[in-house]
């Protein structure tokens, strides 16, 4: 039987998004809602109060992580549950991670006022700390959720205050119980803004993510001498950051032969003793690299080797450390193939593509067949004031999770 197709309410989405940016909202218009902070309290309080308007059942986990249900028709069933994150980083932008969450709420709303039931629960989560930013590590909820991280560890973590994380989950009254975690779902769908410059630039409105990319980070430490930057003669110099301009060209020379989709950076260097009249001695830079296939990641980690053995030294000695890396993670194929399917029968362009940036999503996938739908980001840009997303691609990418949700849920 066709299903009657139900559209969310694009202003009332609108209202709610600008509603809880005022959580937090900074003077250019963007959002400073670190995790458990007041501004987060103030922003879970009120989707709570939100949630429980529509006579949702609401529950917090023990790393603070809420549950709002809406009940199905089969309430027998593990739920399909959508949401994201609330928090935000310092000076970011009002739609990263917020957006998959109000999906949710709006995509809630919607059933209720259309009597429309689900066949079996449809779930709404706030993951705790998804962002790091005041707590490290990032993804720190859906870390514990997927047994990735310990949660005891997670606890005693501090702010740059010495505030440790199970103090301020406790002073914000959002210590909930072990019990209340999410366990099996049927489904999990993450609304995302992209955070990068694709669907933009092909004009596309819906990217169908397929996975997170894995990746690998080493440290490349380079060691030459120390001399008087007066009176050693050029070609009696060990100079580390010479070395290291060397080693940082033949990089890219050849990691850009590779693959055009492999994106790589050296994002961090070190210069000892970093003083203008002194010959460098050491120099330690970082090299991470991202690509979803692991034989292309082997590649770069060859090639990081040849590094450690390059003519071009200088007479340095080259160290390369491998920091850590993680597998590719793929989403689950057939709610991507839902996801694809709702999107095209809602008649939006999109492509399938890969996230780049981590979610909980790439967690949560461990133990539920999860599946992450982006919209634009106006410029590439997030984790910044200026994050824009079109109020209308968050109007469409919504009525893509609801159309997904409710044709997993009718299935
Ligand atoms: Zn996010």
């Amino acid at each position: 039987m066709q299903r009657q197709k139900v559209l969310i309410n694009g202003e009332r989405l609108k209202d709610t998004l600008e509603k809880f940016a005022d959580f937090g909202r900074t003077e250019k218009n963007g959002v400073t809602r670190l995790t458990l902070s007041e501004e987060d309290r103030l922003a879970r309080d009120y989707f709570c109060e939100c949630c429980k308007e529509l006579g949702m059942s609401v529950k917090v986990d023990d790393m603070g992580s809420i549950y709002a249900t809406l009940e199905g028709v089969d309430n027998t069933k593990p739920p399909v549950v959508m949401g994201s994150h609330i928090d935000s980083v310092k000076k970011g932008g009002r739609f990263d991670g917020i957006l998959g969450v109000l999906a949710g709420l709006e995509i809630v709303r919607t059933l209720v006022e259309n009597n429309i039931k689900p066949q079996i629960p449809i779930t709404i989560v706030n993951v705790t700390n998804e962002e790091g930013a005041r707590f490290e590590p990032s993804m720190m909820a859906s870390g514990v959720l997927s047994g990735k991280f310990n949660k005891e560890e997670m606890l005693k973590k501090k702010d740059v205050d010495g505030i440790t994380f199970e103090e301020a989950l406790n002073a914000i009254g959002y210590a909930g119980e072990e019990a209340n975690r999410l366990k099996e779902a049927t489904a999990f769908l993450e609304l995302h803004i992209e955070q990068g410059p694709i669907l933009e630039r092909e004009q596309l409105t819906i990217g169908v993510v397929e996975c997170v990319l894995g990746m690998v980070c080493y440290d490349i430490e380079v060691y030459g001498e120390s001399d008087h930057a007066g009176t050693t003669p050029m070609n009696m110099r060990r100079d580390a950051l010479f070395a290291a301009n060397n080693l940082i060209q033949e990089a890219r020379q050849k990691l850009a032969a590779l693959d055009e989709d492999l994106v790589y950076t050296m994002g961090r260097m070190n210069v000892w003793p970093n003083i203008h009249t002194v010959i460098p001695n050491k120099v330690v830079f970082s090299l991470e690299a991202r690509h979803k296939n692991p034989e292309t990641i082997k590649q770069v980690e060859q090639i990081i080797q040849e590094l450690t053995e390059s003519a071009a030294n200088e007479g340095c000695e080259i160290k390369a450390t491998k920091l850590w890396s993680r597998d590719t993670v793929w989403f689950d194929e057939e709610v991507c193939n839902a996801v694809e399917e709702s999107t095209k029968s809602l008649g939006y362009s999109y492509k399938r593509m890969v996230s780049g940036a981590g979610h909980d999503a790439q967690f949560l996938q461990s133990y539920i067949p999860s599946a992450m739908v982006f919209v634009p980001s106006i410029n590439g840009k997030s984790h910044d004031e200026d994050e824009l997303t079109t109020w209308e691609d968050c109007e469409k990418g919504v009525n893509v999770v609801l159309e997904t949700a409710l044709a997993i849920a009718n299935k």
